[in-house]
């Protein structure tokens, strides 16, 4: 057997650990209800907590997202307007995949760093690093 083949034979061992490890990572749910004109997301402090990501950057994003005012109110995030809660994961999946799994890895173990106006994705895993979009 020539390198060449013993390298494939390998690539092809590590996919098994390297998808199970991929779906460790557990994708934290928001829970919320419709009180009145306005959604409450009950445990938007804890999410956030859970991907390590600010409160703030989060609230942006979705509430750029859903086209909705937002304010944090202790634990809860509290969006003007009816959203359902389906809805609202949908657009939290959204945001960890642009703002919190690596795109070489796709472990959680990232940090958000700017430099020079630039914001990057850095992972702690593999040490990749690569540029995000910045939420106005
Ligand atoms: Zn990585």
């Amino acid at each position: 057997m020539d390198n060449y083949e013993k390298l494939l034979q390998n690539a092809f061992k590590e996919l098994p650990e390297k998808a199970s490890e991929k779906s460790r990572f557990k994708m934290p749910k928001f829970e919320s209800f419709i009180q009145g004109n306005q959604t409450i997301i009950q445990n938007f402090g804890d999410v956030a907590a859970a991907l390590r990501r600010e409160e703030k950057h989060l609230m942006k994003f979705l509430s750029k997202e859903l086209a909705s005012p937002a304010s944090i109110d202790g634990k809860r995030l509290i969006l003007k307007g009816k959203h359902r809660e389906k809805m609202l994961n949908e657009r939290l999946e959204k945001y960890v995949k642009s703002y919190v799994l690596c795109k070489e890895c796709g472990k959680p173990d990232t940090n958000l760093v700017t430099q020079n106006g630039v914001t990057f994705m850095r992972c702690e895993a593999c040490g990749a690093r690569s540029p995000v979009a910045v939420i106005k």
